[in-house]
C-alpha cells in the first residue's frame, strides 16, 4: 500500500457495481444531469452475473399473446413467491417490464428475433408465453450477457459517466445519519480511494459465491449487503435463496435454460422414472423452488444417476431446437454432444438471492442519501 489514501474524488452520484443494475442506474442519473461515477470491483460491463445470464426477460408485450395481461403476470409472480412477496414491488416490476424492455432496445440491446418479430418462450412459473431473450454477443454461448452490458456501457460512457474499474468499495461514509460517499480499495493502483457523493446507489449484485455450489460469478460475494447493513440500512428476506434446478453436472457444466422444459425437456431419476409429477401437477413447469427441491430429494433418497438427475431433451421437436435454441445446440455440438441424443445430468445450484437491501418503490433505503 503506497499511501493510506491517495485519491479523493467528488461526484453527485456514486454507483457501486458494473452490471445491468449499475449501468441502468448510472444512465438514469446522468440523464437527469448528475455527475456520475461508477466504481466496480472488476470492470464495468465486463463483470457480475449479468455477464453470464441467459438474458431472459419476462414482460407482457403488445402483439404477442392476446390472452396474457399485466394482472396475469402479477398473479403468476405473486403465486411463485407463495403470496408473501412485496405486492407493491411486484406490481411495479410487472407494470414497468414492457417499457424497460423498450428502453433497453433504445439503448442498443437487441432481442432474439425472427425478422421483425421477437422470439417468445414460455418459462416455468409463467402461465403465458412472455419470456424474451437478448441476443448474445457475436453468437457466442458464454458470457451472453455482453449483449446487454456492452451496448449499455458504451451509452453510459458516451453520457459522460466516469468508470473507476478495479475498485472495491469497502465501506460507506455516514455523517449525521446520512450517507455522504464511500471508501474503497483500488486493486490496480494499490491505494485507498475516498469518494464523496450526494447519493450512493448500491448495485453490487448478490452473494451466490458464499455457497460451494453456485453458477454465480466470482465477484458475487454479497458486499453490498454488508455495506448497507454497516451504514445502518436493513436487509430483508435474506433466507430466500433461489436454487437453479437444472445446472448440468454431466458430461460438462452448463446452466440449462428452463424454457426448454416448456418445449419438451424432462427430468428422470436413476430408475428412468419421470418424477416431477409426483411433486407438482405442473411437472417440470413448476417454479424453480419446487423443481430444485424435488431434484435434491430424488438425489438424497438414492435415486441419483451418476452425478445428478437425467435431463432428456429427446422429445423437443427439431424445428423448435433450430428456431429457438440454435446457439445452445451449437454449443452442445462444439462440446462434442448432440442435444437430442446425448445423455446429460443436472443438479441444483445456488442461483439468486431473492432478498436484499430494504427499499421502497423509488429504490430508496431508510438512510438518507442511499
Ligand atoms: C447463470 C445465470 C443465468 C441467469 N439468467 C437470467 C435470466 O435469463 N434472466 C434473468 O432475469 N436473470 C438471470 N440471472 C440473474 C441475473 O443475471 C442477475 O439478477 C442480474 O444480472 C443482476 O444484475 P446486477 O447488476 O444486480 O448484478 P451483477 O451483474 O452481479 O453485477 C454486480 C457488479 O457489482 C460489482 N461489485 C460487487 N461487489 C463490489 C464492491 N464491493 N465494490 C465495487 N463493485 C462491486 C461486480 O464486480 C459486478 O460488476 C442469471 C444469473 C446467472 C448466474
Amino acid at each position: 500500500m503506497r499511501n493510506l489514501i491517495t485519491e479523493s474524488i467528488t461526484c453527485d452520484v456514486l454507483v457501486i457495481g458494473g452490471g445491468l443494475a449499475a449501468l441502468t442506474a448510472a444512465y438514469a442519473a446522468s440523464s437527469s444531469g448528475a455527475k456520475v461515477l461508477m466504481a466496480c470491483k472488476k470492470n464495468v460491463g465486463k463483470s457480475g452475473n449479468t455477464l453470464v445470464a441467459a438474458n431472459g426477460f419476462a414482460a407482457v408485450l403488445p402483439g404477442y399473446d392476446p390472452a396474457d395481461s399485466l394482472d396475469s403476470h402479477f398473479t403468476d409472480t405473486m403465486s411463485g413467491g407463495a403470496m408473501i412477496n412485496d405486492e407493491n414491488l411486484v406490481r411495479m416490476l410487472v407494470d414497468k417490464a414492457a417499457v424497460t424492455l423498450e428502453e433497453l432496445e433504445r439503448l442498443g440491446v437487441c432481442f432474439q428475433s425472427m425478422g421483425a418479430r421477437k422470439i417468445v418462450k414460455k418459462a416455468p412459473g409463467h402461465s403465458h408465453m412472455r419470456f424474451f431473450n437478448v441476443r448474445g454477443f457475436n453468437g457466442a454461448f458464454f458470457a451472453q450477457g455482453r449483449g446487454i452490458t456492452f451496448p449499455l456501457a458504451e451509452k453510459v460512457g458516451q453520457a459522460g459517466v466516469k468508470f473507476l474499474d478495479q475498485t472495491m468499495i469497502t465501506s460507506l461514509l455516514v455523517q449525521d445519519g446520512r450517507v455522504t460517499g464511500a471508501q474503497g480499495l483500488s486493486l490496480r493502483e494499490k491505494c485507498l480511494v475516498l469518494i464523496k457523493a450526494k447519493t450512493v446507489i448500491i448495485s453490487s449484485g448478490g452473494g451466490g459465491r458464499i455457497y460451494h455450489s453456485t453458477n454465480n460469478t466470482s465477484d458475487a460475494t454479497g458486499d453490498g449487503y454488508a455495506l448497507a447493513l454497516n451504514a445502518g440500512a436493513s436487509l430483508r428476506d435474506m433466507e430466500f435463496i433461489q436454487f437453479f434446478p437444472s445446472s448440468m453436472v454431466y458430461p460438462f457444466k452448463l446452466t440449462v435454460p428452463t424454457p426448454l422444459f416448456a418445449d419438451g425437456a424432462v427430468l428422470k431419476n436413476a430408475l428412468g422414472h419421470r418424477f416431477m409429477f409426483d411433486y407438482a401437477p405442473e411437472g417440470e413447469m413448476a417454479t424453480r423452488d419446487i423443481v430444485a427441491r424435488a431434484v435434491y430429494l430424488e438425489m438424497q433418497q438414492g435415486r441419483r444417476c451418476r452425478e445428478g438427475i437425467q435431463i432428456d431433451f429427446s422429445s423437443i421437436p427439431d424445428k423448435v431446437l433450430e428456431s429457438k435454441y440454435a446457439v445452445l445446440v451449437k454449443h452442445f455440438r462444439k462440446s462434442g454432444h448432440e442435444i437430442k441424443t446425448g445423455y446429460f445430468e443436472v443438479a441444483p445450484v445456488v442461483h439468486h438471492f431473492m432478498g436484499g437491501i430494504t427499499i421502497d418503490e423509488k429504490c430508496r433505503t431508510q438512510i438518507q442519501g442511499l
